[in-house]
């Protein structure tokens, strides 16, 4: 039963470009998911453009595709790739968009907030505005449907298991464990570390035969002003393996001002920590054979 994986976006909060970058890439996060059965996506930051480029050398091409989209939540660098999609606007791709429904405040006419209940639908639609991007999502012709997602709830999308998770974050995001047969992926992003979460996280992810994980920041950086910023660091994620018996770790949301040799740093420090560290470059894939299992 072989799964695999890419990463097609591994920055985090902004993309960046230039050469210093060249290494481990710019691409906000998005996440490809595939089996014999299912394709999977966790999140449309800017990495979801090459993807849709390579989707649609295939049957998404030609209007026969099939996919899931899962939202870990709306920060800009989730979603921002999304108007991009190509395969979103080729008629007859059958897509399904997955995200949570929240409370959000909006202003009136009148200059005061009041609190709105978006979707993940009207979430998308909004950012799609005319005044901020020409095509809205209802210019995408392909056949999109929209899911609302609980926390807790388990996805089962043909051969795949998808749980999720609350994360502790700015508006909080959802953290997901994909289960194919007996191998589990647990994908966490944009999450800050506090006892109370590193024994939820360990929990939930107990077991799993990897782990990605928010390491944007440096143990000292975090300390040194990042508190409360809704992110967290390689140390606090190894933690979290080695409680829950995880024996792969992948270091992902680069922090914008971390060019290569600031990440290659970062890699020999975390795999002093943990030997199976990786501090994942933009468009790496594994299988679930590539890990051992
Ligand atoms: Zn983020
Ligand atoms: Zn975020």
């Amino acid at each position: 039963m072989k799964i695999r994986f890419q990463y097609y976006g591994v920055r985090g909060s902004i993309p960046v470009s230039g050469k210093e970058f060249s290494r481990y890439g710019g691409s906000t996060t998005c996440f490809f998911v595939e089996t014999e059965k299912t394709k999977l996506v966790i999140d449309a930051g800017t990495g979801i453009r090459l993807l849709g480029m390579d989707l649609l050398k295939r049957e998404f091409g030609q209007g026969k595709g099939k996919l899931h989209i899962l939202f870990t939540h709306t920060h800009w660098d989730h979603i921002q790739g999304f108007p991009f999609f190509i395969p979103c606007y080729i008629p007859g791709n059958e897509i399904h968009i997955y995200g949570e429904t929240k409370q959000v405040k909006v202003l009136t006419d009148a200059g005061r907030e009041e609190i709105q209940t978006w979707s993940i639908e009207r979430t998308l639609y909004m950012q799609q505005m005319f005044m901020y991007f020409p095509a809205s999502t209802h210019n995408m012709s392909a056949n999109l449907h929209f899911h609302e997602l609980k926390s807790g709830q388990v996805l089962e999308l043909e051969d795949l298991k998808v749980e999720s998770l609350t994360l502790y974050h700015p508006n909080h995001s959802l953290g997901f464990r994909i289960t194919h047969g007996d191998f589990s992926f647990v994908f966490c992003t944009d999450v800050e570390h506090s006892d109370a979460m590193i024994e939820k996280l360990s929990a939930f992810a107990e077991g799993a035969n990897g782990l990605a994980y928010d390491s944007q920041y440096l143990p000292e950086e975090y300390e040194q002003g990042k508190v409360g910023w809704g992110h967290s660091t390689y140390y606090h994620g190894i933690q979290i393996a080695k409680k829950a018996n995880i024996p792969h770790f992948h270091l992902i949301h680069h922090d914008p001002t971390h060019d290569d040799e600031k990440l290659n740093s970062i890699q020999e420090l975390a795999k002093k920590e943990f030997s199976n560290s990786f501090l994942v470059p933009e468009g790496f894939s594994f299988t679930n054979e590539d890990l051992g299992f």
